[in-house]
């Protein structure tokens, strides 16, 4: 393995995205085979950009002309897209994903990555699954949208661990459970080997991720790459860029208007986690965002800057206090409460023996 500490990457990806909108948004069509495809009314035109899973279980496909998935499934509804629409949906997961407060990127409309590697230890996988699970349905309850998470130690495992659990999956694989996991499936389920690729590989006797493995030292560089792959030796995270970008803490609260004060105290206990967690890292903060969504799931949230970073839990809470009130001027009913702190710096230990000094 390649660094010091086996990094904890999970990959998220949002089951047929365009379709689930369009079932969110128009419940009678859940369970029945749908597709979003751009067609003409005697569907001679177009292709599937998204299907249902009862339409894939008929054979339907993403990339398919509209034609052949009419002919394979007769009674497949056909549901012209709504881009912009799709978007802004889009937006709004990823704002979730920002409120879990760990390092996130985002690859496509539906899909991107988490870094954990600062929150959870191959140790407790456990941990590892409780998040997976409460992250999935945390989208659903807040967002109405299925999803699937693969979580490995690296992007491409963990990728391929969400492809395999999907839909609807959380699918975790430890480190050393890797070759036992990923043997005996296709090559093709790497990302980045396609249709070429595997048959450059089933010429050459190549059929399984096993034999693949077996191939040592590799023979060609497409077997090099995929026991790249496989041993764990691939990028973990985009970039080199070690540092945290913020610290978020945040809560789900269903607080009456009449319980304002439980909001405030929580509010309270979340500066105070983040704050203990500032001092771990050894981290003070220049910019506080306070994030409030209220019962009718509108997310708002307020930030301000300091001249000066800091860790100081007073200054912080003063702060926060005062974006609270402006975000509720008047008691409301509060559904989830957050803080963040970003525009993070280091506390470099010699500077500060050189300001005691001068002191
Ligand atoms: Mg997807």
């Amino acid at each position: 393995m390649g660094g010091e500490t086996t990094e904890v990457i999970a990959h998220f990806d949002l089951d047929s995205f365009f379709v689930s909108v369009e079932i969110r948004e128009n419940p009678s069509l859940e369970g029945r085979p749908v597709a979003v495809a751009y067609s003409n009314e005697d569907f001679t035109q177009g292709v599937i950009l998204s299907a249902s899973y009862e339409a894939r279980k008929l054979g339907v496909q993403g990339g398919m002309p509209v034609t052949q998935a009419k002919r394979k499934c007769p009674e497949l509804e056909i549901i012209p897209p709504r881009h912009g629409f799709y978007s802004r949906v889009s937006k709004a997961v990823f704002e979730e994903i920002c409120l879990l407060g760990y390092e996130w990127k985002q690859t496509s409309i539906d899909e991107g990555y988490l870094r954990l590697t600062n929150a959870f230890s191959w140790d407790e996988i456990g941990e590892i699954e409780s998040f997976g699970h409460d992250f999935q349905d945390r989208i659903f309850s807040e967002l109405r949208l299925p999803i699937t998470i693969g979580i490995c130690s690296t992007r491409t495992l963990a990728k391929i661990t969400s492809t395999i659990s999907k839909p609807k999956g959380v699918g975790v694989v430890a480190p050393s459970k890797v070759i036992r996991t990923f043997k005996s499936y296709f090559p093709k389920i790497i990302p980045g080997i396609g249709v070429k690729a595997s048959e450059f590989l089933k010429q050459r006797g190549i059929y399984t991720i096993q034999q693949a493995l077996s191939d040592f030292p590799p023979s060609n560089k497409l077997v090099g790459f995929i026991q790249q792959v496989i041993y764990q030796r691939t990028s973990t995270w985009f970039g080199n860029t070690r540092k945290r970008k913020s610290i978020g803490k945040n809560r789900t609260i269903r607080a009456k208007k009449e319980e304002i004060g439980r909001v405030n105290a929580e509010l309270h206990r979340l500066i105070s986690l983040a704050t203990q967690k500032l001092k771990t890292e050894n981290l003070e903060t220049r910019t506080i965002t306070v994030i409030v969504r209220d019962e009718n799931y509108t997310t708002r949230s307020k930030a301000l800057s300091l001249s000066h970073s800091s860790q100081n839990y007073n200054l912080l809470e003063k702060v926060a206090d005062e974006l609270f009130s402006i975000l509720c001027p008047v008691p409301m009913a509060i559904r989830l409460i957050g803080i963040r702190f970003s525009n993070l710096e280091k506390i470099d230990p010699h500077q500060s023996k050189i300001t005691q000094f001068l002191h």
